[in-house]
């Protein structure tokens, strides 16, 4: 096949054959419009380049890693000048101390830091240091939480076993009753709560934490000697500098950190209180490439910008700023759109779209007009927008809307999120 995108159909093709499924995971084609491109070729800044060439204002920023930019000169400077020095070594650098001494002196709840790589890493490592802790077993979570993709949280239930899955109860988020009632439930066994910081699940709209359900899950820590976990993976530095729940008064036990962490680069964390030091100093975790020095050196460089500029500040500020210029051009296209969540993590849902297919269409309008934006998942602002970005998307959305409504009436069904109807949706 030729056309606009056939150096991406032939990846496509040659990746059947050699990646189970052509690909797996998030970027799972079956996840995406089917003129989503697959591969890309690079990025810079705000945008993205696929492989055809297309650019694109990437409102995804690779699920949050990228909050400076892509390929930002100052982090990975950073990152390549401990690159020639060493990076997997024997053991680790003084840079490890240095970024442990830098995140305790950051978050407030934090006296002790230990890293790893991804995200679920650090989550799963939280679940050992709670269990460690208290020498209980029972979790309380969310359901349609995401914590990653390790057995005990996976949301898809190929490979798992019932065991894998075991000492687990669930509450609904923001809903104090319920999440007292899998608290009694646990009984004399609770190890931790762990909590989203805010709803940030896929397909459902957004939702503030309500400051009475974080208090209360702090509370029932407390009465229980119980863990509180906040899972600040995908939130981290897009609401405060400090750990998330601060905002509303509330200190986590362990907090786990992630994608935004090193700008891209791979790194993770477990940040913990004085009361769970001696558990995370009992359990045994590690991995090959946990020490790596040049994620460091990048992390380091990340996280003096989050002290040193106004990033938050300018990036809340687009934020609302594309909310609002969408909102007015959702409304005079006569649709229904919802804008959920933080400013600087949107998520649009449209009214009356079960199967997503109003949401799917308006997300290939958007991509023909050089904007990247994801149906069904929150996105990310990152510091390396502009305002003439937000406006090149508002204008986009301006187009797109009206594509919308030209097709409205003959949108085709979106089948390929079928598998979904009986778990996270
Ligand atoms: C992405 C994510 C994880 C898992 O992080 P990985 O680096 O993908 O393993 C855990 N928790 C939350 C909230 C996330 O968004």
């Amino acid at each position: 096949m030729t056309g606009a995108n056939s150096r991406d159909r032939e990846l496509r093709e040659r990746a059947e054959a050699v990646i189970p499924g052509g690909m797996y995971g998030h970027q799972s084609v079956a996840l995406l419009p089917d003129d989503y491109p697959q591969f890309f070729a690079r990025g810079e800044g705000a945008h993205l380049w696929d492989v055809d060439g297309r650019r694109y204002l990437d409102l995804m920023c690779a699920y949050g890693p990228n909050l400076f930019g892509y390929a930002n000169p100052e982090i990975d400077a950073a990152y390549v000048r401990q690159l020639g020095l060493g990076d997997t070594l024997t053991g680790p650098t003084p840079l490890m101390v240095e970024l442990a001494e830098a995140l305790v002196g950051m978050v407030g709840h934090a006296d002790w830091a230990m890293f790893c790589k991804n995200g679920t890493d650090a989550t799963s490592m939280a679940l050992v240091v709670a269990r460690a802790h208290t020498r209980r077993k029972t979790v309380v979570r969310a359901k349609g939480a995401y914590h990653g993709a390790a057995a005990w949280c996976t949301p898809r239930p190929a490979g798992v076993v019932d065991s894998d899955r075991a000492h687990q109860l669930f509450c609904d988020y923001n809903d104090v009753a319920s999440l007292e009632a899998a608290v009694a439930q646990a009984g004399d066994d609770l190890a931790c709560i762990f909590a989203a910081p805010f709803r940030h699940d896929a397909f459902v709209d957004q939702a503030d934490p309500d400051p009475a359900y974080a208090r209360r899950a702090r509370e029932l820590c407390d009465a229980t000697g119980a863990l509180l976990v906040v899972d600040e993976v995908r939130a981290g530095f897009r609401l405060t500098r400090d750990v998330s729940w601060s905002r509303i008064g509330v200190q986590p036990d362990l907090s786990s950190w992630g994608k935004c962490l090193a700008n891209g680069h791979a790194l993770s964390a477990l940040l913990g209180g004085d009361k769970a030091r001696a558990a995370a100093a009992s359990v045994y975790v590690t991995g090959s490439f946990w020490y790596e020095a040049a994620p460091m050196a990048a992390a380091l460089e990340t996280l003096r910008l989050i002290r040193e500029t106004d990033y938050l500040e300018r990036i809340t500020a687009l934020g609302a700023r594309l909310r609002d210029g969408l909102a007015e051009r959702a409304a005079a296209a006569g649709f229904g759109f919802r804008q959920t969540g933080p400013a600087t993590m949107p998520l649009f849902l449209f009214d009356e779209d079960p199967d997503l297919r109003k949401g799917f269409c308006f997300a290939s309008e958007m991509l023909a007009r050089g904007v990247y934006v994801h149906p069904w998942h929150n996105m990310f602002l990152c510091a390396a927008m502009t305002e003439a970005d937000i406006e090149a998307a508002l204008d986009a959305a301006e187009g797109a809307f009206g594509a919308l409504k030209r097709q409205a009436g003959g949108l085709p069904p979106v089948d390929k999120l079928a598998f979904l109807s009986a778990g996270a949706r």
